[in-house]
């Protein structure tokens, strides 16, 4: 197939795209390790349904390094590595890749890829420090909530102590770890609990980042599913307000806060904790606008009918 990507305009056969990456690494290199997600059960999503788990040959993978090298040269500065999970990947094979983009991209500042936290907390510590060395220096990392409840709800298949211990451990091997918070999985009903657990697993954690996007059912998800069965009530832009505002005054951290996706409902970034106030202000002035805005209410209501998220 031929396709063309991003600013890097790769117009060629065979190079293996990953169909999903951060926001922030809008302006990466994407380089695909594996294909699909080898958990696939999270009860929101619909990424990768219906696409067979696989890790990629290395050749091919060295062979997309290659094709990169001869249409930029030098000119990578960042690289994202997909799909949902690379560090299921042998770690000698992931230093492999590792060394091979730093031997062909010189100016590489950053090397950043998605994870689970049960398979951080799974790989030896031994391991993740010397994948690290070898320079993927980002995890980015799906908490969702840190409420247990919630978790098991959404088959996010880890505790909140799985949580927990994957983030320290990250940090401990030297990562940047980058963890996101989903806003209203716990609907209409559940979000004072999703709000507290979450603030409790981030505070233990104290990641360098906290990404938030809201969530939003996704046709061929089993959320949507219970949705239109009338089995979930998707949170009010009201309550995801005030979920937000709760999330904010618990957390006890020094992380960066980032609102980086087009689902949320207000552009809330800033320092933890010295922004947390003006944050938290103006969660306040939107709940104050929104309760009396019919219009404003029903332009934020309107993103719950996104798609392809
Ligand atoms: S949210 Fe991540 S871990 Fe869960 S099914 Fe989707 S891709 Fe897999």
């Amino acid at each position: 197939m031929t396709m063309t990507i991003g600013r890097f305009g790769l117009r060629r056969r065979n190079y293996d795209f990953p169909p999903f990456r951060p926001p922030s690494e809008a302006n990466s290199l994407l380089l695909r390790v594996t294909r699909g997600c080898p958990w696939n059960r999270c009860a929101f999503c619909s990424m990768y349904k219906g696409m067979k788990f696989e890790i990629r040959d290395i050749e091919e993978i060295l062979g997309d390094i290659e094709l990169a090298k001869d249409l930029y040269g030098d000119r990578i500065g960042t690289v994202f590595i997909g799909d949902s999970n690379s560090l299921v990947a042998k770690t000698e094979m992931l230093i492999k890749i590792l060394n091979a983009l730093f031997n062909s991209f010189p100016h590489i500042q950053r090397v950043t890829s998605y994870a689970r936290a049960k398979t951080i907390a799974k790989k030896p510590l031994e391991d993740l420090i010397k994948i690290r060395q070898a320079g993927l220096n980002r995890l980015h990392v799906g908490l969702e909530t840190g409420d247990r409840e919630l978790l098991m709800a959404i088959e996010k298949g880890a505790t909140p102590e799985e949580m927990i211990a994957a983030g320290k451990k990250a940090k401990e091997a030297g990562f940047e770890y980058s963890l996101y918070v989903l806003l209203g999985i716990g609907g209409e009903g559940k979000w004072e609990q999703h709000a507290k657990g979450t603030a409790e697993v981030l505070n233990h954690i104290d990641p360098h980042f906290i990404r938030v996007r809201t969530f939003i059912p996704q046709p061929n998800s089993p959320l949507y599913e219970a949705m239109v069965n009338g089995d979930f009530q998707p949170a009010s832009p009201e309550t995801i307000l005030k979920e937000t505002k709760l999330l904010l005054e618990k957390l006890q951290v020094t992380s960066q806060f980032l609102s980086d996706h087009i689902s949320n409902l207000l552009p809330l970034h800033g320092k933890l904790p010295d922004d947390q106030e003006k944050m938290i202000q103006v969660i306040e002035e939107a709940l104050i606008e929104v309760r009396k805005n019919d219009g404003l209410r029903e332009e934020m209501e309107m993103r719950r009918h996104l798609t392809n998220l």
